[in-house]
């Protein structure tokens, strides 16, 4: 006799406890937590989720134990993310640690009131979808961020180049430091620094990074005033 489906809401924090008998067959047999991939229905899209269910040993019947309930609405709410290009909650926390922003707060008050607390923490719990506008305020808030922490490791970068004295091992650190194809971003740092202390009559004489890029054999040529 099938039994129908129903989930007892739990308190959180209190384990839940499955079954000692399937409740599809009766059997005691036990039961196995296989990952299924199946096609779900979400918003207006149907989704390919991969999850974690329960399944009965006997009969084969699967459900959900209240953990992998929300284990798959999370990676059904992070594949419509991606089919939606939004952030997923992984990549936002990713991309948060790799500011080395460890609290959702600093990343807020970097955003000048953009983004609400309360909406970052939802989007990080990985339970809930944001919406365009949100998304563009937090993606922006971090590429502004992210540009500010590259300039700063340029900017020390071609302290240490002009303040080492040449050397090959500052050829080592700028090449394995910068990404080349950002080069007018690097000449621009370069001849801000150089220029500043550099006669004002005089800019021409204040090499650029293209031309340590082409001399780099030598690298006594690197050092730019
Ligand atoms: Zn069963």
């Amino acid at each position: 006799m099938k039994v129908p489906k129903t989930r007892k809401k739990l308190k959180r924090g209190i384990a839940q406890v499955l079954p000692a008998q399937c409740l599809y067959c009766d059997s005691d047999q036990g039961f196995e937590t296989p990952i299924v991939t199946r096609k779900l229905p979400f918003r207006d899209c149907t989704l390919e989720v991969s999850f974690e269910v329960t399944q009965c040993k006997a009969c084969g019947e699967t459900f959900l134990s209240e953990p992998q309930a929300e284990a798959q609405l999370k990676q059904t709410v992070a594949a419509y993310q991606k089919e939606a290009g939004l952030f997923t909650a992984a990549e936002l926390i990713a991309r948060r640690h790799a500011l080395g922003l460890r609290s959702q707060q600093k990343l807020v008050d970097a955003s000048s009131g953009a983004i609400a607390i309360a909406t970052l923490k939802r989007i990080e719990a990985g339970q809930w979808v944001q919406d365009k506008t949100t998304d563009i305020a937090i993606r922006a808030t971090l590429e502004t961020l992210e540009q500010k922490q590259a300039d700063a490791e340029l900017q020390r970068i071609c302290n240490q180049a002009m303040q080492g004295g040449a050397g090959t091992a500052v050829t080592e650190i700028a090449r394995s430091c910068f990404d080349w194809s950002k080069m007018s971003d690097m000449r621009t740092m370069v001849w801000t620094i150089c220029v500043s202390d550099a006669q004002p009559n005089e800019p021409k004489n204040v090499r650029t990074w293209e031309d340590y890029a082409s001399a780099d054999e030598d690298s006594n040529n690197l050092v730019p005033c």
